[in-house]
């Protein structure tokens, strides 16, 4: 069972008025790169990376480094090729678009794998510990209007009462784009929709130093949060210590990190208490089998980054799966001890329509797929919708 083609796809989406700003940046269009992988029996593999980032550097990775060194190898062997090509690209790609497009072949040889024995990516991770997730929702982000202090928060008081009424497990809202103040009236509002003991979490995408983060994260705790995720920006290991040693409410973090070597930074100097890669863009399952290694042995829970389409989704829901107790009880606690898994609210119809059969809620779980592999059918007509909507371009008239 050889890979004879590997193809990359670019999908774009404008999402149109419905555009929001996370703290970072204005999302008007949302995007991915999907991978492709065939063998010489006509089996294929999917795998998806650039959901964050720019989806262009994953591909060029792909078509131009990569796909040359896989054809003609085994395609039942993602650990091994895994490997080998991270060795290939250390010297110039230790994180970053190299490892992203890693991330998105090794899902796909895992989907290969699995379809060539005819069981699901999570029996080949080694078996399933639960057959469902726990869901928790993200959203909350800010409007084109974030500016209107009044206006955004009648819209924020609007958006939580539907999402209130979702099952959602628990819900997570971003924070870290206006004063400390304005948001601590967005935490209440949010409370105020969800009631009292309804786990909630925040994130504020790196948006502070660390004093700034500790005072957002003394209101986080007034509000009863689970976790404060990305307090400060992944390079400031030091503001991550400081603020973890402040505060206590759990903090989160590792979307931005990388394979098994960014997770021992991360999180053997005491930086987070909730590590979350993401499969994606930190190395697919082969590198998220030995970060969950480093993360129990520390105590520290993972829990996966999901920004992505259906494929991100399923293999998001494989891995979790598999996912021990940390610490172990004869019964997990979602949030506590339990895994859940992110589930984006936020408009995206590359991940609402790219499979035949969406990921909906049961019982504010999603169930893990049972089928061979990752589980999923890809709506090949779709791909190929969301893959000719034209790009912006740069320049021109
Ligand atoms: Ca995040």
């Amino acid at each position: 069972m050889k890979i004879k083609g590997v193809k990359t796809f670019i999908l774009r989406q404008d999402i149109g008025d419905k555009a929001f700003y996370s703290s970072q940046a204005r999302f008007s269009v949302r995007s991915s790169m999907i991978v492709r992988i065939e063998t010489d029996d006509g089996t294929v593999g999917w795998g998806e990376a650039g959901q964050y980032g720019p989806p262009e550097p994953p591909a060029a990775c792909i078509d131009e480094v990569l796909a040359p060194q896989l054809i003609g190898r085994r395609a039942d062997e993602p650990v091994r090729v895994f490997d080998d090509l991270y060795a290939f690209c250390r010297d110039f790609g230790q994180k970053g678009p190299y490892i992203e497009a890693l991330s998105a072949v090794d899902i796909a040889l895992w989907d290969i794998w699995g379809q060539s024995l005819g069981r699901p990516v999570h029996a080949l991770m080694g078996g399933a510990v639960r057959d469902r997730v726990a869901a928790y929702g993200t959203g909350c982000y800010y409007p084109d209007f974030f500016t209107d202090t009044d206006r955004m928060l009648k819209a924020l008081a609007d958006e939580t009462a539907a999402l209130a009424k979702t099952g959602l497990t628990a819900m997570k809202v971003k924070i870290g784009l206006v004063p400390v103040e304005v948001d601590v009236e967005r935490l209440s509002i949010v409370r105020g929709a969800f009631g009292p003991g309804f786990p909630l979490m925040a994130d504020a995408n790196h948006a502070y130093n660390a004093a700034t983060a500790i005072r957002m994260g003394r209101a986080l705790e007034a509000e009863k949060f689970l976790w404060f995720e990305e307090p400060v920006v992944p390079e400031d290991r030091d503001g991550y210590r400081r603020v973890r040693a402040a505060l206590d409410v759990p903090i989160a973090g590792g979307e931005c990190e990388y394979t098994r070597y960014g997770f021992r930074d991360l999180i053997g100097e005491g930086c987070v208490d909730i590590a979350q890669p993401d499969i994606c863009c930190a190395g697919g399952f082969s590198e998220l089998q030995k970060i969950v290694a480093i993360a129990t042995s520390h105590g520290v829970m993972t829990v996966p980054h999901v920004w992505g389409s259906g494929i991100a989704v399923a293999a998001a829901l494989q891995a979790i799966a598999t996912l021990p107790l940390v610490p172990h009880t004869a019964v997990g606690v979602p949030l506590q001890n339990e895994p859940v898994i992110e589930f984006d609210r936020s408009p995206n119809p590359i991940r609402d329509e790219l499979l035949e059969t969406p990921f909906t809620l049961e019982d504010g779980c999603l169930p893990v797929p049972q089928g061979p592999g990752l589980g999923v059918v890809v709506n090949e007509s779709k791909l190929e919708e969301f893959t000719n909507y034209p790009s912006p371009g740069i320049g021109g008239g």
